[in-house]
């Protein structure tokens, strides 16, 4: 069995693990966490908006031995579209209210207020990292998001450490800023339990800063998430992508060692007297197969490119690369 298998696995006593399908991603799957909760269920996430998905939800949900109307609540561990697309659409078939990471806000307002601008503040800053054409190609094309989401706002907007009570005990919310601003993780102390969306996933390196309200420094943050998460007690980590594992401390130590190369790798490719992160990016392998730049397709050059930034601009922050702008080009420079 693959973990994206559309079949709902208990993962500890009381906790389901419902995959979710996504439409068109390369990822198959968001893992939909159902906990049975006294006279109903708490949920975390709430997958991708569609009736595929909503399909997968009842069958969660039958399992739990519970109904829509029996959620008390949904814990959004951030505002991506795979695991916040569902969320009030669920509400208002008769869920509980969702609840999301202050830290979101300023991204949830772009969404659902003007999602065309925050695309354009994006393309003027790729094209300030030195992707010219991306920029150009991404101003010519609409666009998946047109029209401003008609969600209504999280009932709650999370803060570091608050809780969410439990039939057995509460979660936590543990800020873990990165791949994107307001990313919460919650654990479940009494259990050691730590349910950790897309901070520490099993198989993929998680993106970092992908979101309407961009984040220069979404790598610093990053990093110091993945150390704050490695001090806690746990045993069993429930991601959201990916199956279930033990080692949290172990996978840490990997994706803060991957990063540790592809920090090397971005400072080797800078020129002498400076590049610009697209410039780097290009000079770069990229996936797990090192593949070249330019055959990768506009939208992962674009993250491409994303990344090298988000790199170059922590060693800026660490004072092994100098950080200036030139004719309008954030430039980088070995020190
Ligand atoms: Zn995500």
């Amino acid at each position: 069995m693959v973990w994206s298998d559309p079949e709902v696995e208990t993962v500890a006593p009381g906790i389901h693990r419902v995959p979710v399908p996504l439409p068109n991603d390369g990822l198959r799957a968001v893992n939909v966490y159902m906990i049975e909760d006294g006279d109903g269920v708490t949920l975390v996430d709430s997958g991708w908006n569609g009736p595929e998905a909503r399909a997968a939800i009842d069958r969660g949900l039958a399992v739990a031995g519970a109904e829509l109307g029996d959620v008390h609540r949904m814990l959004i561990t951030h505002m991506h579209y795979d695991h916040l697309g569902q969320a009030d659409e669920l509400r208002r078939a008769g869920a509980g209210e969702y609840w999301l990471g202050e830290e979101e806000k300023e991204s949830f307002s772009i969404l659902v207020t003007d999602p065309v601008e925050s695309r354009r503040e994006r393309l003027d800053q790729l094209e300030a990292h030195g992707a010219v054409e991306l920029a150009e190609k991404g101003r010519a094309s609409d666009g998946a998001v047109k029209e401003p989401l008609t969600w209504q706002p999280p009932g709650r907007w999370v803060a570091d450490g608050e809780q969410a009570p439990l039939a057995d005990g509460q979660l936590t919310a543990i800020l873990t800023p990165g791949h994107t601003r307001g990313h919460l993780c919650f654990l479940h102390g009494d259990r050691k339990i730590l349910f950790s969306g897309d901070h520490v996933l099993p198989h993929i390196t998680p993106s970092i800063g992908f979101e309407p309200h961009t984040n220069p420094l979404a790598l610093v943050d990053f990093l110091e998430s993945q150390a704050r998460v490695a001090a806690l007690d746990v045993e069993l980590v429930l991601p959201a992508h990916g199956e279930v594992f033990t080692d949290l401390v172990g996978r840490v130590d990997e994706l803060t060692a991957h990063h540790d190369v592809r920090l090397d790798a971005c400072r080797a490719a800078l020129s002498e007297d400076g590049s610009s992160a697209f410039t780097a990016a290009s000079r770069i392998g990229w996936t797990r197969r090192e593949t070249p730049f330019e055959e990768l397709n506009a939208f992962n050059q674009t993250l491409a490119v994303w990344e090298t930034a988000a790199h170059l601009e922590l060693l800026a922050v660490r004072g092994t690369v100098t950080r200036r702008v030139v004719d309008g080009t954030i430039t980088f420079t070995r020190v």
